[in-house]
Protein backbone atom coordinates (compact mmCIF):
# COMPACT_ATOMS: atom_id res chain seq x y z
CA UNK A 1 0.00 0.00 0.00
CA UNK A 2 1.69 3.05 -1.16
CA UNK A 3 0.46 5.69 1.29
CA UNK A 4 0.13 2.81 4.68
CA UNK A 5 2.15 4.88 7.57
CA UNK A 6 3.37 0.67 8.69
CA UNK A 7 4.55 -0.49 5.42
CA UNK A 8 6.63 2.23 5.01
CA UNK A 9 8.47 2.11 8.23
CA UNK A 10 8.66 -1.98 7.16
CA UNK A 11 10.29 -0.28 3.85
CA UNK A 12 13.12 1.89 5.83
CA UNK A 13 10.90 5.17 3.95
CA UNK A 14 9.84 6.30 7.66
CA UNK A 15 12.40 5.77 10.42
CA UNK A 16 11.68 4.03 13.48
CA UNK A 17 13.21 1.99 16.46
CA UNK A 18 13.64 -1.37 15.40
CA UNK A 19 13.26 -3.73 17.64
CA UNK A 20 12.95 -7.28 15.15
CA UNK A 21 13.04 -8.09 11.82
CA UNK A 22 12.46 -11.35 10.08
CA UNK A 23 12.00 -12.26 6.19
CA UNK A 24 8.46 -11.79 7.14
CA UNK A 25 7.68 -9.58 10.21
CA UNK A 26 8.86 -6.56 12.29
CA UNK A 27 8.75 -5.07 15.48
CA UNK A 28 9.03 -1.47 16.33
CA UNK A 29 8.66 0.90 19.14
CA UNK A 30 5.19 2.89 19.50
CA UNK A 31 5.86 6.16 19.27
CA UNK A 32 3.02 6.97 21.16
CA UNK A 33 3.92 4.20 24.22
CA UNK A 34 1.22 3.36 26.93
CA UNK A 35 4.92 2.00 29.04
CA UNK A 36 8.28 2.11 27.90
CA UNK A 37 9.37 -0.51 25.66
CA UNK A 38 5.21 -0.69 24.03
CA UNK A 39 5.87 -2.43 20.52
CA UNK A 40 4.66 -2.94 17.70
CA UNK A 41 4.83 -6.22 15.69
CA UNK A 42 3.61 -6.41 12.10
CA UNK A 43 3.72 -8.69 8.70
CA UNK A 44 5.66 -6.69 6.32
CA UNK A 45 3.53 -7.84 3.65
CA UNK A 46 0.23 -5.58 3.72
CA UNK A 47 -2.85 -6.56 5.29
CA UNK A 48 -5.87 -4.63 6.54
CA UNK A 49 -6.60 -6.80 9.45
CA UNK A 50 -5.12 -10.36 10.57
CA UNK A 51 -8.51 -11.79 9.23
CA UNK A 52 -7.22 -11.44 5.59
CA UNK A 53 -3.75 -13.56 6.32
CA UNK A 54 -3.62 -17.56 5.62
CA UNK A 55 -3.82 -19.54 8.33
CA UNK A 56 0.31 -20.57 7.66
CA UNK A 57 1.48 -16.57 7.85
CA UNK A 58 -1.14 -15.94 10.69
CA UNK A 59 0.38 -18.65 13.00
CA UNK A 60 3.84 -17.28 12.07
CA UNK A 61 2.52 -13.59 13.34
CA UNK A 62 1.31 -14.83 16.71
CA UNK A 63 4.73 -16.95 16.88
CA UNK A 64 6.92 -13.60 16.67
CA UNK A 65 4.01 -11.84 19.05
CA UNK A 66 4.70 -14.24 21.62
CA UNK A 67 8.79 -13.88 21.16
CA UNK A 68 9.07 -10.48 21.26
CA UNK A 69 6.40 -10.41 24.08
CA UNK A 70 8.85 -12.74 26.39
CA UNK A 71 11.84 -10.16 25.35
CA UNK A 72 9.87 -7.01 26.09
CA UNK A 73 8.64 -8.25 29.88
CA UNK A 74 12.28 -9.47 30.46
CA UNK A 75 14.06 -6.06 29.02
CA UNK A 76 11.99 -3.84 30.93
CA UNK A 77 11.82 -5.64 34.08
CA UNK A 78 8.09 -5.19 33.46
CA UNK A 79 5.16 -7.68 35.72
CA UNK A 80 3.28 -8.48 33.15
CA UNK A 81 2.34 -7.96 29.32
CA UNK A 82 -1.33 -6.55 27.63
CA UNK A 83 -1.49 -8.20 23.61
CA UNK A 84 -3.67 -5.46 22.08
CA UNK A 85 -4.88 -6.30 18.74
CA UNK A 86 -7.96 -4.43 16.68
CA UNK A 87 -9.73 -4.90 13.84
CA UNK A 88 -11.11 -2.26 12.09
CA UNK A 89 -12.68 1.18 12.83
CA UNK A 90 -15.67 0.11 15.04
CA UNK A 91 -12.76 -1.71 17.42
CA UNK A 92 -10.59 1.43 17.42
CA UNK A 93 -7.71 0.35 14.87
CA UNK A 94 -6.07 3.52 13.95
CA UNK A 95 -3.63 2.28 11.34
CA UNK A 96 -5.46 0.09 8.35
CA UNK A 97 -2.38 -2.32 8.46
CA UNK A 98 -2.56 -5.59 10.96
CA UNK A 99 -0.62 -5.63 13.85
CA UNK A 100 -0.18 -6.13 17.67
CA UNK A 101 0.43 -4.13 20.42
CA UNK A 102 3.03 -5.78 22.96
CA UNK A 103 3.03 -3.20 26.24
CA UNK A 104 4.60 -3.88 29.53
CA UNK A 105 2.56 -3.67 32.40
CA UNK A 106 3.32 -3.29 36.28
CA UNK A 107 1.52 -4.41 39.46
CA UNK A 108 1.89 -0.89 40.58
CA UNK A 109 -0.46 0.65 37.54
CA UNK A 110 -4.35 0.42 37.43
CA UNK A 111 -6.73 -0.73 35.36
CA UNK A 112 -5.30 -3.89 35.50
CA UNK A 113 -6.67 -5.28 32.24
CA UNK A 114 -7.78 -5.27 29.10
CA UNK A 115 -11.09 -5.76 29.90
CA UNK A 116 -11.97 -2.58 31.15
CA UNK A 117 -11.97 -1.22 27.65
CA UNK A 118 -15.84 -1.83 27.31
CA UNK A 119 -18.34 -2.13 29.94
CA UNK A 120 -20.06 -6.23 30.69
CA UNK A 121 -23.01 -6.69 28.88
CA UNK A 122 -26.25 -8.38 30.34
CA UNK A 123 -27.58 -11.13 28.19
CA UNK A 124 -29.71 -14.15 28.82
CA UNK A 125 -29.26 -17.81 28.13
CA UNK A 126 -31.40 -17.97 25.18
CA UNK A 127 -29.15 -14.72 23.59
CA UNK A 128 -26.20 -16.87 24.71
CA UNK A 129 -26.92 -19.73 22.60
CA UNK A 130 -27.77 -17.31 20.09
CA UNK A 131 -24.60 -16.57 19.61
CA UNK A 132 -23.01 -19.79 19.91
CA UNK A 133 -25.18 -20.68 16.95
CA UNK A 134 -24.40 -17.60 14.58
CA UNK A 135 -20.79 -17.91 15.19
CA UNK A 136 -20.39 -21.66 14.73
CA UNK A 137 -22.26 -21.44 11.64
CA UNK A 138 -19.50 -19.07 10.55
CA UNK A 139 -16.41 -20.73 11.43
CA UNK A 140 -16.66 -23.54 8.87
CA UNK A 141 -16.93 -20.50 6.36
CA UNK A 142 -13.86 -18.71 7.59
CA UNK A 143 -12.17 -21.39 7.54
CA UNK A 144 -12.97 -22.12 3.77
CA UNK A 145 -11.79 -18.36 3.32
CA UNK A 146 -8.53 -18.55 4.02
CA UNK A 147 -7.83 -21.58 1.94
CA UNK A 148 -8.14 -21.51 -1.69
CA UNK A 149 -6.97 -24.73 -2.34
CA UNK A 150 -9.49 -27.76 -1.40
CA UNK A 151 -7.86 -29.26 1.86
CA UNK A 152 -9.11 -31.25 5.22
CA UNK A 153 -10.83 -28.63 6.86
CA UNK A 154 -11.38 -28.86 10.47
CA UNK A 155 -14.57 -29.17 11.65
CA UNK A 156 -16.22 -27.47 14.52
CA UNK A 157 -17.17 -29.72 17.42
CA UNK A 158 -21.07 -31.21 17.04
CA UNK A 159 -22.96 -28.68 19.57
CA UNK A 160 -25.29 -30.72 21.59
CA UNK A 161 -27.91 -28.10 22.90
CA UNK A 162 -27.44 -30.55 26.17
CA UNK A 163 -23.69 -29.87 26.90
CA UNK A 164 -23.24 -26.40 25.78
CA UNK A 165 -20.85 -24.43 27.69
CA UNK A 166 -23.33 -22.11 28.73
CA UNK A 167 -24.86 -24.40 30.64
CA UNK A 168 -21.44 -25.30 32.19
CA UNK A 169 -21.70 -22.29 35.06
CA UNK A 170 -24.17 -23.76 37.00
CA UNK A 171 -22.70 -27.22 36.57
CA UNK A 172 -19.62 -26.56 38.30
CA UNK A 173 -19.93 -24.30 41.34
CA UNK A 174 -15.96 -24.72 42.18
CA UNK A 175 -14.65 -22.59 38.92
CA UNK A 176 -16.61 -19.60 39.92
CA UNK A 177 -13.89 -17.27 38.70
CA UNK A 178 -13.49 -19.71 35.54
CA UNK A 179 -17.47 -18.95 34.43
CA UNK A 180 -17.68 -15.67 35.43
CA UNK A 181 -14.72 -15.09 33.08
CA UNK A 182 -16.68 -16.84 30.36
CA UNK A 183 -20.11 -14.95 30.68
CA UNK A 184 -18.05 -11.79 30.87
CA UNK A 185 -16.55 -12.43 27.07
CA UNK A 186 -19.70 -13.57 26.05
CA UNK A 187 -21.54 -10.34 27.70
CA UNK A 188 -19.05 -8.27 25.45
CA UNK A 189 -21.32 -8.84 22.70
CA UNK A 190 -23.40 -6.22 21.91
CA UNK A 191 -26.53 -7.62 21.96
CA UNK A 192 -28.51 -4.72 19.65
CA UNK A 193 -26.09 -5.76 17.00
CA UNK A 194 -28.10 -9.28 16.66
CA UNK A 195 -31.71 -9.94 15.65
CA UNK A 196 -32.91 -12.41 18.50
CA UNK A 197 -35.93 -14.17 16.84
ZN1 LIG B 1 0.72 -1.44 5.15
Amino acid sequence: MDECLFCKIVTGEIPSQKVYEDSEFFAFLDINPRNPGHTLVVPKKHYNTVMEMDDHEAGEFFKVVKKIAIAVKKGMNADGISLGQSNERAAGQVIPHAHFHVIPRFLTEGPPGLESILPTKKMTNEMLEKSVKVIQENIGASVQASRPEPAPEPQPEPSEPETEPVTESTSEPASEESSNGVDRELKKIDDEKFSFE
